[in-house]
């Protein structure tokens, strides 16, 4: 059995968190320096991935994305400005998806293939206009009902490729990882859980989760890699927020080395999502 795990990163700043939607941040300070500690940790496990990016930061970092997909990382959108599908209208997010890919593939000089949505935000109907905007896949599903702005998306009419991987008419979906624990599901896969979790804790879940998995799909952000202190306007956050803003990013590289070595010890090949689309076709 062939295993894969996408080590996947979301590329936003702070101000994009949906906590600091209303409150206009002063956006001076940036915690964008995690993406390259992000990129030397890959660098350090020859491991290529796929990174999502919001495109009005695309010219910002035209030469780190252009370096990045020169070493075998995949380029694909976010969207624009991290504003949420569910609450655009399926024209206006039409218009955003098209928006992105066109501005990314101007600065990377490669196909954009794939998209995730902010918030994992996302229906039917909207999945509808990804396929149709020219994309290859979406990996904005996730089977978790805990969170309140996560979408619900269903792909029950997809060819199951293996769990977690579905296709339709040479169009994927790929789910982030969640591990059903009594009745419910727990992502095993989100930064956020990795940062607050006890290594203790999360390790033998993840466990769980891979000795009968296929595909494991983490997704990070550079905020959560940054060493740099929080910005001002974390103060304006409720006390919950700013725990799950801020929390446990001092040890998160050292949590991730170790879900490395625990990836690799399973027989995990680490993989971007369009080498998964690719050595699919002809089986759905
Ligand atoms: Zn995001």
């Amino acid at each position: 059995m062939k295993r894969y795990a996408v080590l996947s990163m979301d590329v936003e700043d702070w101000y994009h968190l949906d906590y600091f939607a209303g409150l206009t941040p002063d956006r001076s300070s940036s915690l964008l320096d995690g993406l390259d500690v992000y990129l030397s940790l890959l660098e350090r496990h020859s491991i290529r991935t796929t990174f999502f990016v919001l495109s009005e930061l695309a010219e910002h970092l035209g030469s780190t994305l252009r370096s990045m997909a020169a070493a075998g990382h995949e380029i694909a959108s976010h969207g624009v400005a991290h504003k949420r599908p569910l609450k655009m209208a399926v024209e206006e997010f039409a218009d955003d998806l098209r928006q992105s890919k066109a501005r990314l593939e101007n600065v990377v000089q490669r196909p954009v293939e794939g998209f995730r949505a902010p918030c994992f935000s996302m229906d039917r109907a909207r999945l509808e206009e990804v396929r149709k905007a020219g994309y290859t896949y979406d990996s904005s599903r996730i089977d978790f009902t805990g969170h309140p702005l996560y979408g619900s998306l269903n792909v029950d009419d997809f060819e199951t490729v293996s769990p977690g991987h579905s296709a339709q008419h040479g169009f994927h979906e790929f789910e982030v990882s969640t591990l059903p624990v009594l009745r419910k599901r727990l992502p095993v896969s989100g930064g956020g859980y990795l940062r607050i979790a006890p290594w203790g804790i999360m390790r033998p879940l993840i466990q769980t989760y891979l000795q009968s998995s296929q595909l494991y799909v983490l997704y990070i952000h550079p905020f959560e890699l940054s060493p740099r202190p929080l910005p001002a306007a974390a103060a304006k956050l409720s006390f919950p927020q700013r725990l799950r803003f801020g929390l446990g990013r001092a040890g998160v590289a050292r949590k991730l080395e170790k879900l490395i070595r625990l990836l690799k010890h399973g027989g995990f090949s680490f993989v971007t999502f369009r080498d998964l689309c690719q050595q699919s076709v002809g089986q759905a």
